[in-house]
């Protein structure tokens, strides 16, 4: 499955003399959006292969991961059960949207405190879980493992080769790691931290032994899931200029800290990047209803 490129056509962009496209991973699936749905596809069919019928995995309250693991689980007619960090969600999940999807898509869930949560992939903890849930296939946190970027390796295609630098948000880095892995030796990867992640550099080491990449790590907003003012503004004034939504979590963070460096004549005239829209905007909802709380305000949906 291919998604197409949107060109952009903002005035910094004129000004610059740079091509920017996103490519609209968002527009996949309405709900196992982006790169997740890449990331599920060969881990469904391996657990489809072993003949597991029952998929566990691990996230936050908002996560992405959780949403589209749900929904694949029940188009395919898995058993799915999302182990989720925070015991203090036991009573009040209804209220948060991506969870309350969850469990619409069939998902049992499983609060942990965030001591155990820290143990989740621990052996004695596993086989807790196969007591409880039968013989059941592992996708990990954040959905991260070598068939994950093998998925995200199909991201990009032939008719992408003619851009110079390839732009992604980095959490695990294992979308970034696809992109890499699959793009030509002369285009760069450009990783935007969504976290304050001194160990991200050496992550992405060990997921690809290529070297055109580069981490930028100053645009998290002061931590994974973290949000101010200013950031919500630039993503509801994106919004309204070139009509395509952005997430809060990373796909807000990556075009303000793109078009920013675009700003400060971090590229040459003539540069054509085409940065990926990861999806996540079913998370837009949930961070409202915290923005709300803040009073802060709100995206616009
Ligand atoms: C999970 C996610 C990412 C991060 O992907 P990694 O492979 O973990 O780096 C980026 N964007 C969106 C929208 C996501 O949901």
């Amino acid at each position: 499955m291919q998604s197409k490129n949107s060109y952009l056509d903002l005035p910094v962009l004129k000004e610059k003399e740079i091509t920017l496209a996103l490519k609209r991973e968002d527009l996949l699936h309405p709900l196992i959006s982006g790169n997740k749905y890449r990331k599920l596809k060969y881990n469904l069919q391996e657990a489809q292969n072993l003949h597991l019928r029952t998929l566990i995995t691990f996230g936050g309250a908002y996560s992405n991961h959780i949403a589209a693991l749900s929904y694949a689980g029940m188009e395919k007619g898995l058993a799915t059960v999302g182990i989720i960090r925070g015991e203090e969600l036991m009573d009040k999940w209804q209220d948060n949207p991506t969870l309350a999807m969850a469990h619409q898509n069939g998902m049992v869930l499983k609060f942990i405190s965030r001591a155990a949560y820290r143990k989740k992939t621990d052996l004695d903890f596993l086989l807790t879980l196969e007591e409880e849930y039968g013989p059941f296939y592992l996708v990990p946190e954040g959905g991260t493992n070598s068939l994950a970027i093998k998925g995200c390796e199909e991201i990009l295609t032939q008719a992408d080769e003619d851009f110079d630098m390839v732009c992604t948000c980095v959490g695990t880095g294992g979308t970034m790691a696809g992109l890499i892995n699959s793009s030509r030796p002369y285009q760069q990867v450009m990783g935007f931290a969504a976290l304050k992640g001194e160990f991200l550099e050496e992550e992405i080491t060990k997921m690809t032994t290529e070297k055109h990449w580069k981490l930028i790590s100053d645009y998290h907003f002061n931590g994974y899931g973290k949000v101010t003012g200013e950031l919500v503004h630039f993503i509801n004034k994106f919004k309204r200029t070139t009509g395509i939504p952005l997430d809060p979590v990373y796909t807000g963070k990556m075009l303000y800290g793109l078009l920013d460096m675009i700003k400060n004549d971090n590229f040459a005239k003539g540069t054509k990047i085409l940065a990926i829209h990861t999806g996540g905007l079913q998370g837009i909802a949930g961070m409202n209803l915290r923005l709300k709380k803040k009073k802060l305000p709100l995206l616009h949906i």
